[in-house]
């Protein structure tokens, strides 16, 4: 059976990490695979995570099974955290996945089923597995514009104007903050924009949220989505905790659909559970479970809260400090952008022999679109990587 297969292509990212592991030099910069570091290159356990690990060691009496949908305390926790009072909780249907992946397959799957003719919108460029779920489920998709290269800045005008095409039923993909992987994001204005559309073309939005928190606080990451929400009556969400608790590993996330109300509602919850069951039965809940006590405790969540802050402000403070040292480097504000995206990703604009001298003769790790994790960068290495951006892209 296994004779004349050809192994599907190694994911790009994985296989720029394998390569940073396998190199030997010293001074190697891995501003490559997206997870957060700290301003000594750390990805810690958070401080609330370890004490909520040990309140739940301490007052767990078994590991038998949840339910299929998880455990709707932690649902509720972040549905709260993410939709606040947008949405009454009983148009809500939810369901918890592995990782914010897990829940972007739920719900691209959900719309497989009830609507398989449906066109997804996604915005150029995007998170590279968007495509590849899309794809393996066999979906339509069409993209829509997003990024003005140009001036590393949204293409509001393009993006308008290819969602106005979008059918009654189609899906339209948008990242709720910090977007992967331009880190150029909506502003208040631009949800309300796309909101208008959304009204007029009666296509669904599916909002990918990855990094609440990451860009200027909780509450103001959340606008889009609560905007939306409180204004359309359908709205798919897939949430993620990788990141904003730093729970990579134990695969934490939540699909949420806004539905028109209670009997919807049941039928979506219904179809989540049953998909549940067909892929892995019951998803993982030790990291659930770690978010769902520190959102429910006030201490620890003013603990995580901090925690969180402080993450956010050395990504800004690293995209700031990066600017500057490029502004310095090359005599313009050619990257000026940088300092005004949000989120862990920027695109430098670097074409695939660019990026490959930058590793090759600089040791430093981009993602071959030229996409920079800023969380990767400290004060120490921020003037080695801009002197050897300014250098390669001329
Ligand atoms: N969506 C986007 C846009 C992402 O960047 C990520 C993380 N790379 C995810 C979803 C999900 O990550 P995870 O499955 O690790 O929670």
């Amino acid at each position: 059976m296994f004779e004349d297969l050809k192994a599907p292509e190694a994911d790009k990212i994985l296989r720029l990490m394998a390569m940073f592991a396998a190199d030997p030099r010293p001074g190697k910069v891995d501003l490559g695979v997206g997870v957060y570091r700290d301003p000594q290159g750390q990805t810690p356990v958070m401080e609330a995570v370890r004490r909520a690990e040990t309140i739940i060691a301490a007052r767990q009496r078994t590991k038998s099974y949840v339910g299929l949908a998880g455990d709707p305390a932690f649902a509720d926790a972040l549905r709260r955290l993410i939709l606040g009072d947008a949405v009454p909780a009983e148009r809500v249907a939810t369901c918890a996945t592995p990782g914010g992946t897990g829940a972007v397959r739920q719900a691209l799957e959900m719309v497989q089923r009830i609507t398989p003719d449906a066109t997804i919108w996604v915005p150029t460029p995007t998170w590279v597995n968007h495509h590849a779920i899309i794809d393996h489920l066999g979906q339509k998709s069409r993209a829509y514009r997003y990024y003005d290269a140009a001036d590393g800045t949204l293409d509001r005008e393009g993006m308008l104007a290819d969602l106005a095409q979008a059918r009654a039923g189609d899906i339209v993909l948008l990242h709720g903050c910090c977007h992967n992987p331009t880190g150029a994001d909506l502003q208040p204005d631009d949800w309300r924009a796309v909101g208008d559309v959304l009204e007029q073309t009666g296509a669904i939005p599916f909002i990918d949220i990855a990094y609440l928190g990451f860009a200027d606080g909780l509450e103001a990451d959340a606008f889009g989505t609560r905007h939306l929400a409180e204004r359309l009556s359908e709205v798919l969400i897939a949430a993620s905790c990788s990141k904003n608790f730093g729970l990579y590993r134990e695969r934490v996330g939540l699909c949420m659909a806004i539905t028109s109300g209670p009997g919807p509602r049941a039928a979506a919850a219904g179809l989540m559970a049953h998909l549940n069951r067909q892929s892995y039965a019951f998803p993982p809940d030790h990291g659930a479970r770690v978010v769902q006590v520190i959102l429910d405790d006030r201490e620890l969540r003013g603990m995580w809260e901090d925690e969180l802050s402080l993450m956010r402000e050395t990504m800004n403070t690293n995209r700031a400090a990066f600017a500057e040292a490029l502004r310095a480097e090359t005599g313009s504000d050619r990257f000026g952008f940088l300092a005004g995206q949000r989120g862990m990703f920027s695109l430098i604009g670097a074409t695939p022999a660019q990026v490959e001298t930058l590793r090759e003769d600089h040791g430093i790790y981009v993602v071959g679109d030229g996409r920079l994790n800023v969380a990767g960068l400290t004060k120490d290495t921020i003037p080695g990587v801009a002197r050897a951006v300014a250098r390669v892209l001329g």
